[in-house]
C-alpha cells in the first residue's frame, strides 16, 4: 500500500486501546531498523522527520528512503510525518513534498497566535489530503532545534482544548503532561533515587490526560518526549568511553497506561539514538582495528530493530494491529 495518513490508524488505536509508535528517522540504517521491526510485528507505523533531520540528510533523500521502506513493507500502513514544524513554510514544503502528516508546533506562541497559525496550516494541509498535529502546553528538554527550559515549560490547560481543536480543525493534539525531550528529561533535584542509585522521575499527570479526554471524546492525543532511556544502553555507552551520567526517561509502564487511554501516538527518538550509539561504542571498543562502516552499522541497525520490537510489543501494544 502507498503512504497513508494517520486518520485510520488513530481511529483503530483509540478504539483498540493501543498507540502507534512515531520514530524519528535520519539515515538509511535507522529507517531499516525501524521498518524491519514493524514489518515483522505487523504493526502500523509513523516515520517522522524533524527540521534537523531535513537539514542533516536532505528532504529528498529522506522521502525516498521512506518510499523504499513502503515498497519493502507492503503489508503495513506507514505514515510520513513532519515532527515539530516551526512555521507555515516548512509545513507547506513537506505537504508539497510527499508527507502525509505534519505537525505545526506553535506551542511557544500566545494562545490566539497558536490558533491562527495552526488554522492556516490545517487549511492548506486538508486541501492536499494531509493531516495536522498541533500542540498545546510545552515540554521541557532539548530536541534538535526545540529547546525549552524547565521553568518555561508548562502543562496543557484542559480548559483550552475544546476551543483550540474546534477553532483550528487539527486532527490530533500533542499535550504536555510531564514527558520531556532528550536523554536528560529531569534533573536530580526533580527525582528520587532507587536502591541502585538510578534516578526515578516524577509521575506523568494522568489527571490532565483524563480531563483532556473527557472534553475531547474520541479525539487522538499525542505524547512527545516519550523515550524511557533504558539503563542497559546508558551503561553500554558509559562502559565504552561515553559519559552520560544521570540520563533518565519516562518509565515504560506509564507510557503503556497512556497508550490504553486516549493517547494514539507516542514519539520515541532518544532511545533509538542510545541503542545505536551504545552498540557502535561497544563495537569500536571490541574491534579497534576495524574501519568499515558496514561492520559497526550492522549491529547498530540490529539494535535499533531490537528496541523498536520491544516498544511495539511491550509499550505501545500495536504489534499485530496493522
Ligand atoms: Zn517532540
Amino acid at each position: 500500500m502507498p503512504l497513508v495518513t494517520t486518520t485510520e490508524m488513530f481511529k483503530k488505536a483509540y478504539d483498540g486501546g493501543y498507540a502507534v509508535g512515531a520514530f524519528n528517522v535520519n539515515n538509511m540504517e535507522i529507517v531499516q531498523g525501524i521498518t524491519e521491526a514493524a514489518r515483522e510485528q505487523h504493526a502500523p507505523l509513523i516515520l517522522q522527520v524533524s527540521k534537523g533531520a531535513r537539514a542533516y540528510a536532505n528532504h529528498t533523500y529522506l522521502v525516498k528512503l521512506v518510499e523504499a521502506a513502503v515498497i519493502e513493507c507492503p503489508d503495513i500502513p506507514i505514515a510520513l510525518h513532519l515532527d515539530h514544524g516551526p512555521d507555515f513554510e516548512t509545513c507547506k514544503s513537506c505537504i508539497d513534498g510527499g508527507f502525509t502528516s505534519v505537525m505545526i508546533d506553535a506551542s511557544s506562541k500566545p494562545f490566539a497566535e497558536n490558533i491562527a497559525l495552526t488554522r492556516r496550516v490545517v487549511e492548506y494541509a486538508h486541501d492536499h489530503g494531509v493531516v495536522v498535529e498541533a500542540e498545546l502546553g510545552s515540554l521541557a528538554g532539548v530536541e534538535d532545534e526545540v529547546n525549552v527550559s524547565a521553568e518555561d515549560s508548562s502543562y496543557t490547560r484542559p480548559e483550552e482544548v475544546e476551543e483550540f481543536v474546534s477553532k483550528t480543525g487539527c486532527d490530533s493534539l500533542a499535550i504536555a503532561i510531564g514527558t520531556s525531550h532528550g536523554a536528560y528529561k529531569f534533573t536530580a533535584a526533580q527525582c528520587t533515587r532507587n536502591e541502585q542509585g538510578v534516578l526515578v522521575p516524577p509521575p506523568l499527570r494522568f489527571d490532565i490526560l483524563e480531563e483532556v479526554s473527557r472534553r475531547l471524546p474520541g479525539f487522538p492525543i499525542v505524547l512527545h518526549g516519550s523515550s524511557s532511556v533504558p539503563q542497559e544502553y546508558v551503561r553500554m555507552i558509559n562502559a565504552n568511553g561515553g559519559r552520560m551520567p544521570d540520563a533518565v526517561g519516562i518509565p515504560e509502564e506509564q507510557l503503556r497506561k497512556a497508550a490504553t487511554l486516549s493517547v494514539c501516538k507516542i514519539n520515541i527518538d532518544s532511545d533509538l539514538r542510545l541503542a545505536m550509539t551504545g552498540s557502535i561504542r561497544q563495537y569500536f571498543a571490541e574491534h579497534p582495528d576495524h574501519f568499515d562502516p558496514r561492520q559497526y552499522l550492522t549491529p547498530a541497525r540490529a539494535n535499533i530493530k531490537a528496541i523498536v520490537t520491544h516498544k511495539l510489543i511491550d509499550v505501545l501494544g500495536c504489534a499485530g494491529k496493522a
